[in-house]
């Protein structure tokens, strides 16, 4: 029988029994069990680790244990640069796209006004989630970690915030998104790309009053929907400035990032059926 001794730090403590968090315990393993076993059995989704020391050495999750080892294993570091370290996933996805799971509709919605290419379907199994993540390369997002802890999930996030806005800017933070915000370009509904409409195009399609009011407006070739430049659309954003700017000082391109919300197109949210409220 392996005995490995285990230190858990930071919040992945939360995924662990009570009695273990924040110290060091030893713990019985089988034989020929990898870290990446270990950890997950201890109750810790893979997708939250990001370097696992084994006698002071970094290793990758297939890291078989051996009796007497010390195991100490950290999530995401804020501060310390340990790219040099890493072993146990082999980069970033380039591009940060997102398929997210049944219970995270609002935060779908709030990741594709910020310009993310976010899928959702609260229909979605697990064995789905798994394949297009797999498939498309996409970060999976979830508050379930049994699904986190699957093995075709190379890149996850569990989400810890309860609310919409928390859980984006709890996104914000891990992943430093604020530099690639593009608001408002895609469909909030489909997902698609949303595409400028003459002022003329849209008389038929819009409100009389929300006509004479806008001269901006934009549509999903998915869904039809035309949006314009609404009161929904300046409290969004508002959401989307705030945390460009807030994560700004620690982003590598805060002007670009800046920039990019200035520049945004003309587009806009509100819609005759763009609301929660007006959906069947
Ligand atoms: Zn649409």
């Amino acid at each position: 029988m392996v005995t490995a001794t285990f230190r858990f730090y930071e919040e992945l403590n939360d995924f662990i029994a009570r009695p273990l968090r924040r110290r060091a315990f030893t713990c019985e393993c089988a034989r020929n069990a990898s870290a990446k076993h270990m950890i997950e059995a201890l109750g810790v989704p893979h997708t939250e680790v990001e370097l696992i020391l084994v006698n002071g050495e970094s290793v990758g999750f297939d890291h078989p244990l051996a009796d007497g080892d010390r195991v100490a294993v950290y999530p995401k570091f804020e501060c310390f640069d340990v790219r040099s370290l890493l072993r146990v996933r082999d980069a970033p996805l380039r591009e940060p796209r997102f398929v997210a799971d049944a219970h995270l509709g609002g935060l779908a919605q709030l990741l594709r006004l910020a310009g993310f290419d976010t899928l959702y379907d609260n229909g979605y199994p697990d064995d789905e989630i798994e394949a297009i993540a797999l498939n498309e390369g996409r970060i999976v997002l979830s508050r379930d970690r049994e699904l986190l802890k699957r093995r075709g999930i190379t890149h996850g996030c569990y989400v810890r915030a309860l609310r919409p806005h928390a859980q984006l800017r709890e996104l914000f933070d891990r992943l430093d998104l604020a530099a690639s915000v593009r608001p408002f370009r895609l469909c909030l509904m489909c997902n698609a790309p949303l595409r400028p409409l003459a002022r003329e195009a849209a008389r038929a399609r819009v409100p009389e009053g929300v006509f004479d009011r806008h001269s901006r407006f934009v549509t999903c070739d998915v869904c039809r929907r035309v949006f314009w430049e609404g009161s929904h659309w300046k409290r969004m954003r508002t959401v989307i400035d705030a945390l460009t700017k807030t994560a700004a000082p620690h982003s590598p391109q805060p002007e670009a990032a800046n920039k990019c919300v200035q520049c945004a197109p003309p587009t806009d949210l509100e819609s005759p059926h763009g609301h929660e409220e007006d959906r069947p």
